[in-house]
């Protein structure tokens, strides 16, 4: 069995580093980015799989530890799957989520269709010649007024299927039972057995 105590978390996001770390074993020692100096590299993909792959391959080259990176956001089908890859970008424009959120919500505001998507995919770099990707997608809709002040991001409009309530008034650790990123671990856990890598 190999010994994998060592982990880089490739994100410079707070709020992703937390709940990425709370669903790995305790065994393993989580390093950020920003511990080692590491800036993040530009998210020049297309999609949200080859952007995590991006990731993952930079920090790995850059840390030369094995490396866990994501890439994920927010698709809204009335706004052409849009922000999307582009949904932390869209924030930093706004000046801010809550600014993002109401300009989502004003868009909006008279479609019908309100159905939207989280999907994260997730890749880690074990060795120079090995990545593996896996892709997380929890379906919903988007609320109609900001709720909740729980999670990051767009959380506080979002509530997915068969729930009454946005992911920002969910308790933490429901929302990371169920949630994209969960979801792509899960698939990702059962891959890296195969290797007898555990994380
Ligand atoms: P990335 O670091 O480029 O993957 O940025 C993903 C962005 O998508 C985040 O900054 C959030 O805006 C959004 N996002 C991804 N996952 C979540 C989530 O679980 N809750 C809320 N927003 C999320």
């Amino acid at each position: 069995m190999k010994k994998n105590n060592i982990l880089l978390i490739g994100t410079h996001n707070n709020g992703k580093f937390r709940e990425i770390s709370k669903l790995l074993s305790k065994k393993i020692k989580k390093i950020s980015p920003k511990s080692l100096m590491i800036k993040a590299p530009k998210e020049t993909g297309k999609t949200f799989k080859s952007n995590s792959e991006l990731k993952a391959n930079f920090f790995y080259e850059k840390s030369k530890m094995v490396s866990l990176s994501d890439d994920s956001g927010l698709e809204i089908i009335a706004l052409n799957k849009k922000p999307g890859i582009y949904s932390a970008r869209w924030a930093k424009k706004s000046g801010s989520f809550r600014k993002a959120m109401l300009k989502i919500l004003n868009i909006i505001k008279n479609k019908k269709n309100r159905k939207a998507r989280f999907i994260c995919s997730l890749s880690i770099k074990l060795s120079k010649n090995k990545i593996i990707t896996t892709e997380g997608i929890i379906n919903g809709n988007i609320s109609y007024k900001i709720l909740g002040s729980k999670g990051f991001g767009y959380d506080p409009i979002f509530i997915p299927n068969k729930y009454k309530v946005t992911f920002g008034q969910m308790k933490i650790s429901k929302k990371m039972k169920i949630d994209h990123r969960s979801i792509a671990f899960k698939k990702l856990k059962k891959k890296l057995k195969l290797y007898k890598f555990f994380i």
